[in-house]
């Protein structure tokens, strides 16, 4: 029934501790620094991504290899959980100078 641990993810404006649930790893109510957690638990930080900072408003995620947390636009997005930020260029197309 709920059971879940949770990784402290720093905002990465303002560095406040946003507790993110994970339900992969050992489900024993833990909490982990980001850079602690099992890695069972990790791959599900971005459950409930993105996150809110309720200090600064920005809406992050983790991004991975690194491991570090990353500024996204805020649009739902369920299918690119661990694509890292290559799933979220914003506004910027692609520049000319692609072969010929
Ligand atoms: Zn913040």
């Amino acid at each position: 029934m709920g059971m879940y641990d949770e990784i402290l993810v720093p905002c990465p404006k303002c560095g406040e501790l946003y507790p993110a649930q994970s339900k992969s790893g050992p489900c024993e109510l833990q909490t982990f620094e980001l850079g602690e957690a099992p890695e069972g638990a990790i791959v599900d930080v971005n459950r409930h991504a993105p996150f809110g900072c309720e200090r600064c408003g920005t809406i992050f995620e983790v991004a991975f290899d690194p491991l570090r947390t990353i500024e996204v636009p805020y649009r739902p997005r369920r299918n690119q959980l661990f694509d890292g930020e290559d799933g979220y260029q914003v506004g910027t197309p692609q520049t000319e100078g692609i072969e010929n």
